[in-house]
């Protein structure tokens, strides 16, 4: 068989030019990637903080130590939520050199996302009028045993203008992880919990206590797999840390948290949370003074997502190919709002209207990509990546050769393409872009990402295809290719 190379590079002008034509159909919210001391940041995937915050956290991760430092020095974990992003007196300092540096961020791009978890409960009224009062909004990941409970304020919490998540039926730890089963049923329960009040189901899952050392490889991708979309947070406003941590606590974490373009904040409504009601003003306070707008999240934020860990909590079984195949259904999205834009006019009993899914990206084209994995760094020029709602794709040519693997198509009429790792083999159908990994040693899996093939050109996504070979993506930016251009 001749064994001949996909070639990449003379067709990049062709790929860009129908490429442009997919990006002209992304969301709108593809626009919460913005522009902060002169660094877009998009989030990747599993291993992800953003800007400034991912640089720590991969120091802490990544270069600095091992999986056991994360969790024992800098990241405490809670009783009830786990991991917070470290306090960040070096993130100011670098915040502080690149404002000097470069052009300062427009404050209407700045973005909070405030999140409150474990309700609804007698706390959710107090906090839904402090929002109302403030002209805030916000994203409430709710139980299922909750909203059985107290139908009303998830309805006000909808009818008001706010972002509804998925956040289990218990919130039973034990239960939720020692089995995905359980954590699907948990999902599946609250989703028509939810539905039987507002109407749909949500796609936003929040795992009780975050993902990181919950979640392995393969929470995420079923969830994925059925539409659902994860996220976990960036700051944790520590109101969970114990029972009655006092306003001023969280005050402190709120500040020392780290600030990002876009930033998700973790609080609590449940029971026992009457402090972090007091605290509210204050926090929204403190995001507005610095230039924030309050955003509601929806499912085509890129999320947040905590590194999944080689360290494990929770003994358990992956679950069988022939249980996913059975149980694994895709959300059913029909009825899901999009939320009204803060600022806009709700239209009654009407469902929100989509928002307008054009959407310019042309600064990528004036973006360099720049990634770091385990064994070195990609440095991609503007055409040589492009950004999906989900991920960021790059040539599997420029991926194969950074991790010193092979590409092989066996001619031009050949139905596959392989991408041969040392770890293993991604094959991808070049019909249908469905990629199987497989290893000496294991079965074959099949991937929940597909290729795309355009002139020529095999695109993969890098961060999903890092996961399955077990190299970690430490880190990634996309870099002005000149400062001082930044669209305001
Ligand atoms: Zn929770």
């Amino acid at each position: 068989m001749l064994i001949m190379r996909v070639s990449e590079r003379r067709n990049l002008h062709a790929l860009r030019k129908s490429w442009s034509n997919t990006i002209g159909k992304m969301l709108v919210l593809m626009l919460t990637v913005v522009f902060v001391f002169g660094t877009a940041v998009d989030p990747i995937g599993a291993n992800k903080a953003e800007d400034s915050g991912l640089q720590l956290w991969t120091k802490q991760v990544g270069d600095a130590g091992t999986a056991d430092d994360f969790l024992d020095k800098p990241f405490r974990l809670s009783e009830r939520e786990a991991p917070q992003l470290p306090k960040l007196t070096a993130f100011d300092e670098m915040a502080n050199s690149a404002i000097a540096a470069k052009e300062p961020v427009p404050s209407s791009s700045k973005v909070v996302y405030l999140t409150f978890d474990d309700g609804p409960s007698k706390h959710t009224a107090d906090v839904l009028d402090i929002l109302e009062r403030e002209n805030v909004k916000a994203t409430f990941f709710v139980l299922g045993k909750q909203v059985k409970q107290h139908p009303e304020l998830l309805k006000r919490i909808d009818k008001e203008g706010h972002a509804i998540g998925n956040h289990s039926y218990n919130h039973a730890y034990k239960k939720l992880y020692s089995d995905f089963r359980h954590f699907w049923q948990q999902i599946r329960d609250t989703g028509q919990v939810i539905k039987e009040v507002v109407g749909y189901e949500p796609r936003l899952v929040r795992a009780p206590g975050g993902t990181y050392l919950n979640f392995d490889r393969q929470y995420f991708q079923l969830l994925s797999q059925a539409g659902y979309i994860v996220h976990d947070w960036h700051v944790d406003s520590g109101d969970s840390k114990r029972s009655g941590v006092p306003e001023s606590e969280i005050m402190k974490s709120i500040r020392a948290g780290v600030r990002l373009p876009h930033t998700v904040v973790l609080m609590h409504d449940s029971a026992g949370h009457g402090e972090t009601v007091k605290a509210l003003p204050d926090i929204i306070k403190f995001y507005r003074d610095k230039g924030y707008t309050f955003e509601i999240m929806t499912p085509d934020l890129e999320p947040v997502q905590f590194k999944v860990s080689t360290r494990k909590r929770w003994e358990r079984k992956s679950v069988t190919q022939a249980w996913i195949d059975q149980h694994v259904k895709a959300v059913d999205v029909r009825g899901e709002k999009q939320p009204e834009r803060q600022g806009e006019q709700q239209s009654g009993k009407q469902p929100a209207k989509q928002p307008e899914k054009q959407v310019e990206r042309q600064n990528d084209s004036s973006l360099r990509f720049k990634a770091t994995t385990e064994v070195g760094m990609l440095n991609l020029q503007p055409g040589q990546y492009k950004r999906t709602q989900q991920n960021t794709y790059i040539p599997a040519r420029i991926l194969t050769t950074h991790l010193d693997g092979n590409i092989i198509v066996s001619d031009n009429h050949s139905t596959q393409i392989e991408l041969q790792f040392k770890q293993g083999t991604i094959t991808v159908n070049r019909a249908t872009g469905a990629a199987v990994w497989q290893t000496d040693t294991s079965e074959r899996e099949r991937l929940i990402w597909k290729g795309i093939e355009e002139d020529g050109v095999l695109w993969v996504p890098l961060r999903p295809v890092l996961d399955t070979i077990g190299v970690p993506l430490l880190k990634y930016e996309f870099i002005p290719l000149e400062m001082g251009k930044i669209d305001a």
